[in-house]
């Protein structure tokens, strides 16, 4: 394929891509950003894989082919909730991609050979050719075991407990220092000739490698010691390691569009982490150094000084029913236990009845509800709810005291009011949508266990708060059945 064709389909998926991004930014536009975005990566594997690079197909097809089908099944069988795992467990695939390209480059073309066979002079190309793979490598690898373990955390089979070792951050200090010599090391054999290690190896591979396995260990450390709250974080942190992990694979590959997409991915997650520890009202650099939240899911202990006090009042759905058949304005909450309850469907049903009765009815979102950014809008659409009366929770927040009722659909840690009175609480200072100031707010979850952060919630004891116990989605049938025979 001609040179020409290559640069201008290259130009054609990069702007794909960015007209993808600007389109998963709202509700609306967001199926119309995924089409770029699938264009985008059609059109970047045919192109590549018939450019001059690609001499061989006997294993690229296959590979190719196989990779298609794994991701297109395991991307139609994943429940809604499991999907960060899903991400997490692609973030690694990435990062360990980036590692695998690094040392291959490496090997093939030691020490600058590959810069000279990219067209580029050798010299200072050689050293930047050399500290390319290692950074490429080092993200890589930091990229690829944090991803798994946050995997294995978002799962479950890694408990959400923050492991605190003992002076863990002079631990990272030393490793990170340890692969600075490392890198040091590794650019100076292409001048020695020698690997400062090995003899009779590539003149480098050793620190190269001995690199690898530390910063595999960093990534480890660092994502052991984040606590189950700060997940979502650090799953979007994850997301922007791996977009620089490809964009340093491109540039040892010398391919611009990876290095252009791994830049855009890389500065979106960014982004992302940086919007939603805005959200949690965290610093981002206080949850890199971790220790922050619990597996969360079982009775929580409240924190000692200001233990919940007070009776929790149940009510059924029939009551329920009342209430929102009496009330001008409603807000429903959703949260996880409306995923994993998949109980949208009914709730758009309730909405319908209301608003045709002239009851003002919207949702609250709060940026950091359910398990994954946009989670309940996207269950909320799959459910046909109308886009404008879902809002954000900037845009709601207010609006509570001039509510009747509030529905919280398994919601927890989001309507915490802990987050805002209870300085011991580890979620104080996480903005939270405060359904308590409405007249009534009612709680929709199966008992009293705690959400993903693991801490009580005060609400459940208001005197304003009901409670209806039960799985989410049989609740609100309930309700729904009860408005219906009014
Ligand atoms: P929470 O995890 O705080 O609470 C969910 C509640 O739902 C639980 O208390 C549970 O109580 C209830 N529940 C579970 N299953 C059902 C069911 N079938 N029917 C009814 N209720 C049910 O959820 P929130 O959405 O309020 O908060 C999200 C939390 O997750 C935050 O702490 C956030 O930091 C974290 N997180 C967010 C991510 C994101 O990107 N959005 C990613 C990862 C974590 P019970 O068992 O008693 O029913």
């Amino acid at each position: 394929m001609p040179q020409t064709i290559l640069t201008v389909s290259y130009l054609l998926a990069s702007m794909l891509f960015i007209l993808s991004l600007g389109g998963l930014s709202t509700q609306e536009t967001a199926r119309r950003g995924n089409l770029y975005g699938v264009a985008g990566i059609l059109i970047a594997v045919a192109v590549t894989a018939l450019s001059p690079a690609v001499a061989d197909f006997s294993l690229l097809v296959p590979a190719v082919i196989a990779g298609a089908v794994i991701g297109a099944i395991l991307a139609a069988r994943v429940a809604m909730t499991s999907m960060p795992e899903l991400v997490a467990i692609l973030h690694s695939f990435v990062g360990l991609a980036a590692v695998l390209v690094g040392i291959g480059n490496f090997l093939q073309a030691p020490h600058g050979a590959g810069a000279a066979s990219h067209g580029v002079v050798t010299g200072a190309m050689t050293v930047i050719h050399d500290v390319e793979i290692f950074v490429g490598v080092f993200i890589g690898a930091v990229t690829f075991t944090g991803s798994v373990i946050a995997f294995g955390k978002l799962r479950g089979s890694i408990s959400g407990n923050p492991l605190m070792l003992p002076a863990r951050h002079l631990l990272n200090l030393a490793m990170v220092v340890a692969s600075l010599w490392l890198g040091a090391l590794f650019v100076g054999s292409a001048s020695t000739g020698v690997d400062p290690f090995v003899a009779g190896v590539a003149p480098g591979l050793s620190p190269l490698l001995v690199m690898t396995a530390i910063a595999c260990v960093i990534g480890v450390h660092m994502v052991m010691a984040i606590g189950g709250a700060d997940m979502p974080v650090v799953v979007s942190m994850l997301n922007s390691y791996s977009g620089w992990a490809a964009a340093a694979a491109g540039f040892m590959l010398a391919n611009d569009l990876l290095i252009v997409t791994g830049a855009l991915v890389g500065s979106s997650g960014a982004i992302l982490s940086y919007i939603m520890c805005r959200a949690m009202n965290r610093g981002f650099v206080s949850v890199i150094l971790g220790g922050f939240g619990t597996g969360g899911g079982k009775p929580a202990a409240a924190s000692a000084s200001q233990a919940p006090a007070g009776e929790v009042v149940s009510v059924d759905a029939g009551e329920v029913a009342e209430m929102l058949a009496s009330s001008k304005s409603v807000i429903f909450v959703p949260g996880y236990g409306m995923a994993v309850a998949q109980a949208q469907h009914p709730i758009r049903e309730i909405t319908d009845i209301l608003r045709k009765s002239g009851v003002n009815v919207r949702f609250a979102i709060h940026p950091v509800a359910g398990r994954l950014p946009g989670h309940m809008n996207v269950l909320l659409a799959e459910a046909n709810v109308p886009y404008d009366i879902v809002l954000e929770m900037d845009e709601i927040n207010e609006d509570f005291p001039e509510t009747d009722t509030v529905i919280v659909v398994g919601a927890n840690d989001v309507v915490n009011p802990a987050a805002q009175t209870d300085e011991s609480s580890p979620i104080y200072g996480m903005p939270v949508l405060e359904v308590w100031k409405a007249k009534t707010c009612v709680v929709l979850k199966r008992g009293m266990a705690s959400g993903y952060a693991g801490v009580d919630n005060p609400l459940f004891y208001n005197s304003n708060t009901r409670m209806l116990f039960g799985d989410a989605k049989k609740s609100i049938d309930a309700v729904l059945t009860a408005l219906r025979s009014r």
